[in-house]
């Protein structure tokens, strides 16, 4: 049987990191990768040009059971740790908007920065290799068993990452790996994830698809500055991408149409100057066409016969377009699983099992979840790296 000091499950973003950092060490490292190539989720991100990290990630950008888990491997291996990497690497990049780093060019630089560090430390990828199962070893370590071969290490690392697009190789091996071991896994669920309304709201949406705002949306105590966009199934948009991570069933949704203007002030000043416009041209001027008209529907009196309360109404439904989601698009379009591997039973610093030394786990499988905007995938280095220290 080969004999390896450690296994990494997953050539993604985590798995790989973790696997460079425990090949300098000089440990013996082999990656299974059960797709056909590694970093499909880096090759697809950022819209083909990855956004590798954020300016602004720190520990309060991340959802969690416990806030304060990730505080640690944040800290140890920052986003200017991995902002140095890149550009050693010669990695041209800039930021987009709100601190998100992206490629100048491909997100293939990101992938071949990984692919070819790890094996140039010494690990060794093996592709197709889909890990079945695992079992803790007699003398201790574990045994693996990946394309009808059985392998065996001293440490083990789960890289699997979550749920979401499911054909790009999501298993669910490190929840089952976590339970076989009993670790607790926090309930999952799709999220960075488009909303979606009922066929009544669609309806009345209808005129908006393809609309794009920029708006205040909040639900709950959660709320996010970004754009939205109405689309054929509901509501998207980085603003509701946000806003989905926090979204429970049953819970309204509401958006502020105009989050820089007061749209009754606007009303009043226009009616005092030409009482001839329509409360729908004042709009017109402050938000898309078609949101002003959908608002503005059943209002046709110009603004000099339309009483102030009725002002004071239409304003509210601006600042307060409210709705009631009837779900998600679910994990085939999410970008991220909400929920994962309890923190609970992990060591902050190595992301090792406290009660099961030698067994680790990385990335997007643990109860870490991070906003839009290249924070998940700080996550995947700074957890890699943290257990790539410890292994
Ligand atoms: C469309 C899209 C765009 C995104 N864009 C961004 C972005 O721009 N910025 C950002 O920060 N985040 C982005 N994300 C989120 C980010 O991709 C993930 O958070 C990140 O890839 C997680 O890294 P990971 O290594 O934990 O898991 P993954 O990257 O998912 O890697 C897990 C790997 O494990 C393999 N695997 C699974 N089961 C097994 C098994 N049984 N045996 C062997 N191998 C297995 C999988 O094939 C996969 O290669 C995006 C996600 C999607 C879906």
């Amino acid at each position: 049987m080969d004999r390896f000091d450690v296994i990494i499950a997953g050539a993604g973003a985590a798995g790989m990191f973790c696997a460079w950092e425990a090949a300098k060490r000089g440990r013996r490292v082999l990656v299974l990768e059960g797709g056909r190539a590694p970093g499909e989720k880096i090759r697809i991100s950022g819209g083909g040009r990855c956004n590798f990290t954020n300016l602004h990630a720190a520990p309060e950008c991340y959802l969690s059971q416990n806030p304060h888990f990730c505080r640690s491997a944040l800290a140890r291996y920052t986003q200017w740790d991995f902002l140095g990497l890149i550009g050693e690497a010669g990695i041209a990049w800039h930021e987009k908007t709100l601190g998100q780093l992206f490629c100048d060019g491909s997100s293939m630089q990101i992938v071949d920065l990984l692919a070819n560090g790890m094996r140039g430390a010494g690990a060794a990828l093996r592709l197709n290799a889909k890990v079945e199962g695992v079992a803790a070893a007699a003398g201790g370590g574990f045994t693996v068993s990946a394309g009808g071969e059985s392998l065996s290490c001293q440490s083990l690392v789960l890289a699997t990452g979550g749920k979401s697009i499911p054909k790009l190789g999501a298993t669910g091996l490190g929840y089952k790996v976590a339970r076989q071991f009993g670790l607790p896994v926090e309930e999952t669920r799709p999220a960075l994830v488009p909303l979606t309304v009922d066929e009544e709201t669609k309806a009345s949406l209808r005129s908006l698809v393809g609309v794009a705002a920029p708006v205040a949306a909040s639900c709950g105590e959660a709320r996010f500055d970004e754009a939205a966009l109405f689309t054929h199934r509901g509501i998207s948009g980085p603003a509701i991408l946000q806003l989905s991570s926090y979204w429970r069933e049953g819970q309204a949704v509401s958006l502020d149409l105009s989050p820089d203007a007061p749209v009754y002030e606007a009303l009043k000043a226009a009616k005092a100057e030409s009482g001839r416009r329509a409360p729908r041209s004042v709009l017109a001027a402050l938000l898309p066409k078609s949101l002003a008209a959908v608002l503005t529907a059943d209002m046709e009196a110009p603004l000099a016969e339309t009483p102030d309360n009725a002002l004071q109404a239409l304003a509210e439904r601006v600042h307060a377009f409210t709705l009631t989601p009837a779900g998600s698009e679910g994990y085939r379009t999410a970008e991220v699983t909400l929920g994962g591997v309890s923190t609970d039973m992990l060591d902050q610093k190595t992301m090792q099992a406290r009660a099961v030394p030698g067994l680790y786990f990385v990335g997007e499988v643990v109860d870490v979840t991070g906003w839009l905007g290249g924070y998940n995938f700080q996550w995947a280095w700074s957890s890699g790296w943290a257990a790539g220290q410890a292994v």
